[in-house]
Order: structure tokens, then C-alpha cells, then sequence
């Protein structure tokens, strides 16, 4: 993590430290919640909704942090401090010249759905290789992403970075921090619609990753999505010069495809067009995350690992939770939890997976509502309904109000008999233990904010 004199600090943020006595005080590591300060840290206080750090500043400090910094509109600070115009805009100052100080190479990664799980794996094929340092969790936006660089070890050579968006210029904010020599984005869904209003403009709103990227950097994007290539084409597009581009997806065309593609228990084995012909094992399941390894596979070949660390970093890959977790239940029952989140085309990459299941009972799906998809919400649930089918799923349970939409689709291929909606959680918690049986492969999948990960709990833990 970053350790400065404050006056360099200062220096490096456009600040100034208030007491110049307080110069060679040593900060090490940044801290933005005053309730997690960490001895000898600087503490930033940041301006939220309902408080603002500067309130906690004295208290932080008597917690042990070594500084603060200060906006100069807030009078005198309650100790050693470096003002500076906004705190915010400052830490992201910071961020920036430690990364050019510790001359760390940054690969940024956006797109709708994937982010996270290829950033797990990007990060597990470069860390047999390089020193890495990846975002943890979600830290992905204008906050999370400078606090994932100050935390990086002064020694990093690479340091993999997730952006993420809810609207235009921010992925931009975050590509011009950072300078990404490298920039992948994953796909373009149907996430954050209700923002941007159109795919296209949520390609561009993605695509803003190219405008903060360092001359002659390498463009890996999803070439099964059209709108990619066509906004890469826009002439209002900002773009490096000399960028160089790799494509990746299902279609054969790409720089780089799957072939026989083999669905397993607890992993999926595929070989990639661009590697030769060796079977590679990844232990993860579905399509899509054979499609996210492409792109992680593309960006370790480019910084030249090799294919025996390859097939040993993909061994190796650590994700993030809740995405397509498979856990085993008290009575026996796989539960496929992936109620981290769900949009269209994630929870049909999820029934993908259910549908490659082998040798269970029945398969069931237990599937929420698709949140802030915009005014055409109703039409996207019914639609994931009318995409299951018998060969997909034995019974269907929905959650919640826009659910009721995908049970009204499903309707059209699925018996009556095998469809159960619900408003409340705990009567659909009860209906479901109530059928299940120790054989039965049990997919959980809706938006975050539905919480499913207590349907997840209740199965688990019944008998
Ligand atoms: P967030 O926007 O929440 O940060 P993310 O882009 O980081 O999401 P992940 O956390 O990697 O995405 O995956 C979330 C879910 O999206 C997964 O559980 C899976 O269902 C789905 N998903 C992942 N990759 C793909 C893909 N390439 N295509 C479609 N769906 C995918
Ligand atoms: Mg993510």
C-alpha cells in the first residue's frame, strides 16, 4: 500500500500540508471509513448522502491515523492534514501518480455482465507470471477503484482493475485515472438500461474504457456483439493511437473461439482456436465463463505467459462469491447459487448451466426480479419466461413483481402444474422445501437487492 512523508503526499495530490512541522510525518495506507482506521494511515473523508467524513476526522485521528486530508473549505483541520480543493478529486490524484510512481502496467476491464469473474481470472493466469494486484470484491468505481490502487504494493507489475458504470463519462473518469495499457470489455447487456436509455448507448458508455488508454494498447472485446465494432468505428469515439485490437466470443470469426466444449460436474473443458490443440480445464461452469477465459486467456498470451502456466492459473482461479457457486446442501441438494445479481442475458447464461446439469431428478429454478431495466422491464421478465423450457427446467419458482412476468412466459412451454409465483419470500421458502427431493439441482439467480441468498440459506440448512 502507498507510504509517503506527507509532504510528498501533498505534492502528489496538489495539496499542501497545513502545518508545514507536520511534513515528514509517514502515512501508510488510505482509509475512507472512520470505522475502520488502521494505525499510521491517512484518513480520507469523503461527502456522502447522509454524512460527511470531515465530522469524524478528529476522531479518526485519535483512532491512530497519522493525517487526514482536509478541504480547505472546512476551516482548520483537528491535526496533521494536507488541504486540498476536494477530497475526493484529490485521492484521485493520488491514485494516479502512485500508479506512474510505482510504473505499474493497468488492465482495465469493463462490459455488463463478467467483470468480476474475468478480472478473477485475468488475475489468476498473470499471477503465475507477475507480481498482480486485482480490485477486490466490487471496489470498481469512482471511490472503489483509486482506494484498489493505493492499496496496491509499491512493487506491482500489473495491477488488474474492474470499472464499472451507471452512466456515461464515468467509465471515462475511471480509464483516465488509471491509463490502461490493456482494456477488455466483456459484453454489452441489458444493465443500467434505464440510465443510458439504449444498448448503444451503453456501448458507448463502455466504451469510454479506450479513452484514457496509453498509446499502442490492446483492445480485447467480445466480437459476437456488433455494437462493439460499431462504436469503435464512430469517429466521436476517443481512442489511443496505434490500438491494437483481439476479439474473442462463441462465433468462429473472432481472433480467438471455443471449440467442443464439454460441460462436467465441476468444471468445463474447452480448447481455445488460439492456443493450439491442448484441452484447457476450467473450474467454472457454463458458456459464458468460457467466454470470459477467452478474454483473460488473450491478455495473458499477450504478456507472454505460458501455456503450462496458463493451464496452472486456470487451476488455480479464485472468484469472487456468489457467481455460480455450487454449494451442497444438508439433504443433498446442489444448490447453484448465483443470487449475486441477474439481468437478461446473465440469468440465461445461468440456465445454460442448469440445462447441462446431468443425472439430477429434477432441475429447478428459483429466479427474482431483473432490476433498473427501464420502462420495458415487464417484456424483459417475460421474456427470460418464454426461454425456458423443459429441457431447461423442471419446475420454475419466481420472486417478487417482475418475476410474475417470467412465470407468465414460461407458461407458454412449461405445465401449469410446474410454475409457482410468490410475492413473499418466506411462503415461497416453505412451498420449495416442500418439494424438493436430495437428486435436485437447485439454480438461485434474481438482482441483488431481492436478497436470495436467504432462499440459498434456508435450503442449505434444511433437512
Ligand atoms: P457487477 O456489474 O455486479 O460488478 P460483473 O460484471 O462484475 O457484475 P460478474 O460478477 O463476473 O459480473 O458476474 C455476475 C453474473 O453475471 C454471473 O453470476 C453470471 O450469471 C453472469 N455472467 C458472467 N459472465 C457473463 C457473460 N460473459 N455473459 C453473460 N452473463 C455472464
Ligand atoms: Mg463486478
Amino acid at each position: 500500500m502507498i507510504k509517503r512523508k506527507l509532504a510528498e503526499l501533498a505534492a502528489m495530490c496538489g495539496g499542501h500540508v497545513a502545518d508545514a512541522g507536520d511534513s515528514d510525518i509517514t502515512i501508510e495506507g488510505v482509509v475512507t471509513d472512520s470505522r475502520k482506521i488502521k494505525p499510521g494511515c491517512l484518513f480520507i473523508p469523503l461527502a456522502g448522502e447522509r454524512f460527511d467524513g470531515h465530522d469524524f476526522a478528529g476522531d479518526c485521528l485519535a483512532a491512530g491515523a497519522s493525517a487526514v486530508l482536509w478541504s480547505e473549505s472546512k476551516g482548520s483541520p483537528p491535526g496533521p492534514a494536507v488541504i486540498v480543493d476536494d477530497t475526493l478529486e484529490a485521492m484521485q490524484r493520488l491514485a494516479k501518480s502512485y500508479l506512474a510512481a510505482c510504473g505499474t502496467k493497468v488492465i482495465g476491464i469493463t462490459g455488463s455482465n463478467g467483470k468480476t469473474t474475468t478480472k478473477d481470472l485475468v488475475f489468476s493466469l498473470l499471477a503465475t507470471t507477475f507480481k498482480v494486484h486485482k480490485t477486490q470484491g466490487n471496489f470498481n468505481n469512482h471511490i472503489g477503484l483509486p482506494l484498489t490502487i493505493l492499496a496496491m504494493p509499491e512493487d506491482t507489475d500489473i495491477a488488474v482493475l474492474e470499472m464499472g458504470m451507471s452512466g456515461r463519462h464515468e467509465i471515462e473518469l475511471l480509464s483516465k485515472l488509471a491509463e490502461p495499457e490493456t482494456a477488455i470489455v466483456t459484453n454489452i447487456g441489458e444493465a443500467h438500461l434505464l440510465q443510458l436509455g439504449s444498448r448503444l448507448e451503453i456501448a458507448r458508455a463502455k466504451l469510454e474504457i479506450l479513452s484514457g488508454m496509453k498509446q499502442g494498447g490492446l483492445f480485447v472485446y467480445n466480437g459476437d456483439e456488433p455494437l462493439i465494432a460499431q462504436v469503435l468505428a464512430e469517429p466521436s469515439t476517443e481512442k489511443p493511437e496505434g490500438l491494437r485490437m483481439f476479439t474473442f466470443g462463441l462465433d468462429g470469426s473472432n481472433d480467438d473461439s471455443p471449440s467442443g466444449i464439454m460441460y462436467m460436474e465441476e468444471e468445463t473443458v474447452f480448447t481455445s482456436r488460439a492456443g493450439g490443440s491442448a484441452s484447457l480445464r476450467l473450474p467454472l461452469l457454463g458458456e459464458h465463463n468460457v467466454v470470459n477465459a477467452l478474454a483473460a486467456l488473450a491478455v495473458a498470451r499477450h504478456y507472454g505467459v505460458s501455456e503450462d502456466d496458463i493451464e496452472e492459473g486456470l487451476r488455480r482461479v479464485e472468484l469472487t462469491g456468489m457467481r455460480i457457486e455450487t454449494i451442497a446442501g444438508a439433504s443433498g441438494i446442489t444448490i447453484l447459487n448465483d443470487a449475486y445479481n441477474s439481468s437478461p442475458i446473465a440469468v440465461k447464461a445461468a440456465i445454460g448451466v442448469l440445462e447441462k446439469k446431468r443425472g439430477y431428478r429434477k432441475k429447478i429454478a428459483v429466479l427474482g426480479d431483473m432490476l433498473e431495466l427501464g420502462p420495458t422491464e415487464d417484456e424483459f421478465h417475460r421474456e427470460v419466461g418464454r426461454f425456458l423450457t423443459p429441457e431447461k427446467v423442471d419446475l420454475l419458482f419466481a420472486y417478487g413483481r417482475l418475476a410474475e412476468k417470467i412465470a407468465e412466459g414460461a407458461a407458454e412451454n412449461l405445465e401449469p402444474g410446474t410454475i409457482f409465483a410468490y410475492h413473499d419470500k418466506s411462503e415461497l421458502i416453505e412451498k420449495l422445501i416442500s418439494m424438493l427431493h436430495p437428486k435436485d439441482v437447485l439454480l438461485v439467480k434474481a438482482s441483488r437487492g431481492m436478497k436470495l441468498e436467504e432462499v440459498v440459506d434456508a435450503v442449505k440448512n434444511s433437512n
